[in-house]
């Protein structure tokens, strides 16, 4: 039975890299129908941070990764917090000291080692032997357990089968199979996944690096499904090119052996891009209920909020930018952008928008196709481009160059609003010539 845990110190961060072992962790025990545990390592109390396991909880419910064992939901090898494990500590610390294995010195407590070299059996890595040169304290001076006796404690009392974790934890291993060994206790599988660089490829991505943190990404509005599609990404890949797929298909695909042993680089284009993807392909309802809630309290006419989010799915690169991308909707005060103005001279612009006012003036059929229509025949009578209408009446309705496909964007505006705008836009000067 494949039982792994994601082990994280609640440090009050739940940073990228941690998000993507557990994520691992989780592929990896769903592939297998094996047991997720989520334990969490908070024995260092000069570092304790209130909230902090709120954080990692959070963060893994917001990804999706649920787990068998741990905070929450029990288990039968709870407890799950480690400053709730001391007595088991304790135990484990007895046998040791029957077997003669520890000593005290200056208060604290050290593990002997055997000065052997230690196999550590790599599912990413292959073999890697290391020898431990120098006793090491397993409890500190004012009694705490050290962090790789606690881990080792937990992986064995936890029956854990394969400790997934970062690579920065591979100088670890050989203090940790020591352990395992002077417990009489199996030794898990290790699989050591790759570091993640920070963009520019230097050095390894910390909380401090902007966008390291997977708080940060609800903040800013990512689709939950779309970061944890990336994250899978980073050391990992389905292979024949493929990069955006559904979680069940990673689940059914992800394997330790594939795992890369290179550096991963955090590439934030890649992880807007697929966010991108994600919301362009988002069924209507689901967009519309994300949107709202990103929109509320800017119109008290809902069924235009919705109306202008529904043309707006398959232009928009992020809910971050939802805002500003549909300001201009709910704002008959908006300005227009200076230096676009210059470059729409050469349309004839006054010319264009009193063409189109006179062709709009008594319209029934505000639709999109009756407009397309209309602009068509506008540009064959006065022989110029289609475009040269587009141009300038987005401007001057919008104040911008770029939004929604046009039509759809006087559709959802509608005459009154479309009449009013352009009016605005020739009185101001918005339009010069
Ligand atoms: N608490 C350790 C960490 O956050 C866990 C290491 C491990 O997974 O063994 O790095």
């Amino acid at each position: 039975m494949v039982r792994v845990r994601f082990a994280p110190s609640p440090t009050g961060f739940f940073h990228i890299g941690g998000a993507r072992t557990a994520l691992f962790n989780w592929l990896y025990a769903r592939h297998q129908n094996g047991v997720f545990v989520l334990r969490i390592e908070d024995t260092d109390r000069e570092r304790h941070v209130e909230g902090a396991i709120d954080v990692i909880v959070e963060g893994m419910e917001w990804l999706g990764m649920d787990w068998d064992e741990g905070p929450m939901v029990g288990g039968k090898f709870g407890p799950y917090l480690q400053s709730r494990r001391n007595t088991i500590y304790y135990d484990y610390l007895d046998i040791l000291c029957r077997k003669n294995l520890v000593y005290r010195r200056d208060e604290a407590i050290y593990f002997r080692v055997s000065h052997e070299p230690q196999l550590i059996n790599d599912l990413i890595r292959g073999p890697v032997y290391r020898t431990e040169e120098k006793d090491f304290v397993i409890f500190r001076s004012d009694g705490t357990p050290v962090f790789h006796f606690v881990n080792v404690v937990d992986d064995a009392a936890m029956e854990i089968s394969h400790v997934i974790r970062g690579e920065d934890h591979l100088s670890n291993s050989s203090k940790h199979v020591e352990l395992f060994k002077a417990f009489d206790m199996p030794i898990p599988q290790f699989a050591h996944i790759p570091l993640i660089l920070k963009t520019d490829g230097a050095g390894k991505m910390s909380k401090r690096d902007t966008g390291a943190l997977v708080e940060d990404y609800r903040k800013r509005h990512f689709l939950p499904e779309a970061l944890r599609n990336y994250l899978c990404l980073l050391g990992w890949s389905p292979k024949e090119d493929r990069e955006i797929l559904p979680i069940d298909e990673i689940v059914r695909l992800f394997d330790l052996c594939d795992v890369n042993k290179n550096n991963a680089r955090f590439d934030d284009k890649k992880l807007s891009y697929i966010n991108t993807t994600y919301i362009r392909a988002m069924p209507l309802d689901r967009f519309l209920n994300w949107g709202r809630a990103i929109l509320a309290g800017i119109s008290n006419d809902q069924q235009y909020v919705d109306h202008v989010l529904m043309i707006c799915q398959e232009k928009l690169r992020s809910f971050e930018e939802l805002k500003h991308f549909v300001s201009y909707f709910f704002d008959e005060h908006f300005d227009w952008d200076q230096k676009m103005q210059r470059d729409l001279g050469k349309y004839n612009p006054t010319q264009r928008i009193n063409e189109f006012l006179g062709a709009i003036e008594s319209l029934e059929d505000f639709s999109e196709q009756k407009l397309e229509k209309i602009v068509g025949e506008l540009a064959q009578t006065h022989a110029v481009k289609m475009g040269d209408y587009i141009h300038t009446l987005r401007f001057a309705l919008s104040g911008r160059t770029v939004g929604p496909s046009f039509y759809k964007m006087l559709a959802v505006m509608g005459r009154e609003r479309v009449l009013k705008r352009l009016k605005r836009a020739i009185e101001s000067g918005a339009i010069a010539c």
